[in-house]
């Protein structure tokens, strides 16, 4: 509840209370199905390959000129592959603990995490892991289990499986994941997601509707015989039941993307381009769908509250601009 409020000031001021950087063009995976390197991720007049990105202290100081400017609580770092840029992250981490602010690093671990990482406080390193060990090596070689194993050593990760519909094709998939993952030490949490697919996309990585009820009724059940998957009820109803557009997604309204000119913003989400919020699949999104839906005594909807001081803070910071001064665009 102290974090909602937190937020909910920053909201009021006109921030918007998470910040999300590409810090990097740069990845060395071609995983099947990355919006990342989308056509559209942009916007469709440039993809992340193309645009110029930064290295060393340029990096360093722009990255933090914008935690500066933007204020979040939160900031993720994604890429591209956010450890091509390691010795950079080394400064850029600490600053950022430094500030008192939450971070999170989403990597595939296809180089070793420094092991400094692991005492920099508030920060969480997301691991990216799509599937057991034959369907992941398949999607996301070099990062292959193998390597994983060995770079996290030391560290307390989070998991973060996408569920793809090659997952979904064998009786009790997920639960072999879980329980491979669980026992893992270095594993500290497991969270899964479920592909999100671009409106009119065709692929093979897309759910269908049966299969998406059939995930979220094995993660209300596995989530009571595996602790360390912590996926609350609220969050998981959220994938039967998302969002029907940006709009109405509390995550994409509250969470700034940034690509690796480190000026353009990625819209409506960190997805980019056109998302299908119908079939959407985000944790995160999820994860606030879930605060936003929950009920404060009297009945009021705190996603109700959200909305109203959204308006409330996107006056206040356009008024607080000195005349002529475009402000970052506030909504998608
Ligand atoms: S590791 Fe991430 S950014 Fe790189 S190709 Fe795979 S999904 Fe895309
Ligand atoms: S994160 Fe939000 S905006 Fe993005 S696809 Fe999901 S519901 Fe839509």
């Amino acid at each position: 509840m102290e974090g909602i409020i937190t937020a909910w000031g920053r909201i009021l001021r006109g921030y918007r209370p998470a910040l999300s950087i590409e810090i990097t063009r740069e990845c060395p995976l071609r995983c099947p199905g990355c919006y990342a390197y989308g056509d559209d991720h942009l916007g469709g007049d440039v993809t992340l390959r193309q645009v110029t990105d930064y290295k060393g202290q340029d990096l360093i100081d722009r990255v933090l000129a914008i935690v500066d400017e933007e204020k979040p609580l939160h900031v993720s770092i994604v890429g591209g592959e956010p450890l091509v840029r390691y010795r950079e992250l080394q400064q850029i981490l600490p600053a950022i603990a430094a500030r008192g602010m939450y971070a999170q690093l989403v990597t595939s671990a296809v180089r070793p995490i420094p092991l400094e990482f692991a005492s920099i406080p508030r920060l969480q390193t997301v691991v990216s892991i799509d599937g057991l060990q034959p369907e992941h090596d398949a999607r996301r070689k070099p990062a292959t289990y193998d390597r994983i194993l060995k770079h996290i050593a030391g560290h307390q990760i989070t998991v973060h499986c996408t569920v793809t519909r090659q997952q979904v094709q064998r009786e009790g998939y997920l639960e072999e994941f879980l329980q491979f993952w669980s026992a893992n030490r270095d594993t500290r949490q497991i969270w899964v997601s479920l592909y999100t697919p671009q409106v009119g996309e065709v692929a093979d990585e897309i759910l269908l509707p049966a299969d998406r009820e059939r995930v979220v009724a094995a993660l209300m059940t596995l989530r009571h015989k595996y602790p360390k998957l912590k996926m609350p009820e609220g969050l998981i109803k959220q994938y039967a039941k998302p969002p029907q557009s940006p709009d109405e997604c509390v995550f994409a309204q509250t969470t700034q993307c940034i690509s690796a000119d480190l000026e353009r913003r990625i819209t409506p989400c960190q997805f980019g381009g056109t998302p299908d919020c119908t079939q959407c699949g985000c944790i995160a999104s999820a994860a606030l769908g879930a605060v936003g839906a929950h009920r404060l005594p009297g009945g009021l909807r705190v996603g109700a509250i959200f909305e109203g001081s959204l308006k409330v803070g996107r006056a206040w910071r356009a008024r607080r601009a000195p005349s002529g001064v475009e402000q970052p665009s506030p909504a998608a």
